[in-house]
């Protein structure tokens, strides 16, 4: 197959943490990203916020730059590592004085402000584990996953709590302590002041031994059907954060880095807390919403140096800024400092790369990984040609391969054995061997759909791919109904639900339907319950419904009514039919289905 390859040619300005590629794989294992710790003092242990935080304070560097939060009215608030060990410390003591110890679930649901990260951190210091939820979720996402996740803190806004908390409270009988950020005058019952507390509390703590065994965060993904999965992470895995960063980013301690995910997501955790501080490097937070200009503004106006974005905000960029014609963006902006960017969470058309490469400077270098793995697995690297629309090439110290699938369109399993397909450009599921240092320990409370993820020692990712002959993987699709939508993974199943708890809808079924911008949209059928009467009023309603409960990033852009779902014999409605007939392909087997002879 042939394909528009990307040459690296010039010399870069900074000399690249993976120069040679081969060489790198040759030679790296994971002890060494592992002997690139600190560690606690005294051998106790490895935790994720020394590592990101106490320890640069400790080997003098406590005035550098850890965080740039520039705010909604554009402000910029800096804060220095010494201060974010400090406030994260007086967090960690706030912590200690509720009674929360190790192994306590802390949630956040709250804007990428300050006191996120504050949060983050002490609630690592203090042992407990660490689950940062998306503040655009709505009440029924927020309340599964606080009840799943077990949760005894919430760190929240008064705001978000009076929208999405306060209804379903009581609901939640083992949230214990919920901390308000912000001024309130009348603040709810059953909540404390966040600030008020944290001031009260010293500003040092001194972390207790934590194993790198030990759960510091844990992430809930979406899976096809029944409740979301949370993700278990430990403390060890801040090794392999450090190490892709370094490998796949390209990160330098003296960069200033700006990851646009949103710590509710596992990018925004892994890339945009936990390694770049963890290497040293400046962070910039924004705490706005996607807008060209004051993204433009904000690359120029920080100095950033390496980017780290999404698909679908490059695609949202694009159409700011095309190619050719009339645009003032960026030229507007000094963009000269940049000199890296990369994407990830959804397949980047190689359209998108060459924008890059046009408009920004500089080509997007995708790469691919997954809650799950809880780092950068497969990447585009500064040193290495790009393949545009190629994920890249596994990194240094991970073994992925492409397995032969069965029907099902899963890898086939036969006696416990997978088969690998060695030969280039064939299509199966890609799997991975484990043994990284930030892979999941398995999904909280659910040893069955862990045990699922993994056949004849590989890790199953769900996806599939294919390798090209040069090692290059290509991102075929998911090899399940999960659906990608701006970056963000949908379970349509949850979707499902919201939409059946309304009282005109019999049934429903959800899929991802392509979308130029967002790659993929959520769409949802339904079936209506007898003497219900579709229109657009209803449809109205239904959507309106929708986003009530499930907020915006979850919720389905598009409803239309079917009153004959296609089900299988047992009753489900088959997602797969729905998207053939969706976007007029094949409909593939039917006989499985409801009123076939
Ligand atoms: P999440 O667990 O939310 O990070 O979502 C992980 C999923 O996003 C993967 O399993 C893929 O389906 C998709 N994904 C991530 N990176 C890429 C990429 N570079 N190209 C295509 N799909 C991607």
């Amino acid at each position: 197959m042939a394909h528009e390859v990307i040459h690296k040619t010039a010399a870069p300005a900074v000399a690249p943490n993976l120069a040679d590629y081969d060489r790198a794989r040759a030679s790296f294992d994971w002890q060494q990203a592992r002997d690139g710790l600190a560690g606690l003092p005294d051998g106790k242990g490895v935790n994720i916020a020394h590592e990101a935080v106490d320890r640069h304070v400790a080997e003098g560097r406590g005035d550098r730059t850890a965080l740039r939060c520039v705010g909604r009215d554009d402000r910029v608030r800096p804060v220095t590592y010494a201060g974010l060990a400090r406030r994260s410390a007086r967090f960690a003591n706030v912590l200690r004085g509720l009674g929360v110890g190790r192994g306590d679930r802390v949630f956040t649901l709250l804007g990428r402000c300050p006191e996120l990260y504050e949060t983050a951190l002490g609630t690592l210091k203090n042992t407990s584990v660490l689950c940062p939820l998306f503040s655009a979720f709505g009440p029924e996402p927020v309340r599964q996953r606080m009840r799943l996740g077990g949760a005894r803190v919430l760190v929240t806004t008064g705001e978000l709590y009076r929208r999405k908390v306060a209804g379903i409270r009581q609901e939640l009988p083992g949230l214990e302590h919920v901390l308000l950020v912000g001024p309130e005058d009348e603040p709810p019952p059953g909540t404390s002041s966040y600030e008020e507390l944290t001031d009260a509390a010293p500003q040092d703590f001194t972390i207790p031994p934590t194993d790198g065994e030990d759960t510091a965060l844990l992430h809930f993904t979406s899976g096809t059907t029944g409740t979301p999965k949370g993700a278990v992470h430990v403390h060890g895995a801040v090794a392999a954060h450090r190490a892709t960063a370094a490998f796949a980013l390209d990160l330098h301690p003296d960069d200033v880095f700006w990851c646009t995910a949103d710590p509710g997501w596992v990018t925004g955790t892994s890339y945009g807390i936990v390694a770049p501080l963890a290497l040293g490097a400046t962070v910039v937070v924004d705490e706005g919403d996607f807008d060209a200009r004051r993204w433009y503004r904000i690359l120029a106006d920080e100095h950033v140096t390496v980017w780290y974005t999404a698909p679908t905000a490059v695609r949202m960029l694009m159409r700011a800024t095309p190619r050719q014609g009339p645009h003032d963006l960026p030229r507007g902006y000094d963009l000269s400092r940049l000199r890296f960017v990369a994407s990830v969470g959804e397949p980047l058309n190689p359209e998108a790369v060459l924008w890059g490469r046009d408009v920004l400077g500089l080509p997007v270098h995708d790469n691919w990984w997954q809650t799950e793995t809880g780092c950068i697995m497969i990447a585009n690297f500064a040193a290495c040609d790009i393949r545009p629309g190629s994920m890249g090439r596994p990194l240094p110290g991970v073994e992925a391969a492409v397995l032969e699938c069965g029907e099902d369109g899963r890898a086939l399993v036969a006696g416990g054995r997978v088969t690998v397909l060695e030969r280039p450009d064939a299509d199966g599921e890609l799997a991975l061997r484990p043994g990284w240092p930030s892979m999941f320990r398995g999904y909280l409370d659910d040893e069955a759909r862990t045990a699922a993820c993994f056949a004849d020692g590989w890790y199953l990712t769900g996806d599939l791919a294919r390798r090209d002959a040069d090692g290059y993987f290509w991102f075929v699709g998911r090899a399940d109904d999960v659906i990608k939508s701006a970056g963000h993974l949908i379970g349509p199943f949850e979707v499902e639900s919201a939409l059946m708890e309304h009282p005109a809808v019999a049934e429903a079924g959800v899929i991802g339907r392509p979308d130029e911008v967002a790659g993929t949209v959520v769409k949802a059928f339904v079936s209506l319950r007898p003497g219900v009467e579709p229109g657009p009023g209803l449809q109205r309603e239904l959507l309106a419904f929708a986003r009530r409960r499930l907020g915006p990033a979850v919720a389905p852009r598009e409803i239309a009514f079917d009153q004959n779902l296609p089900r299988t014999r047992s009753g489900k409605v088959v997602r797969r039919l729905l998207r053939a007939r969706e976007l007029g392909l094949p409909e593939g087997d039917v006989s499985t289905l409801e009123g076939t002879p």
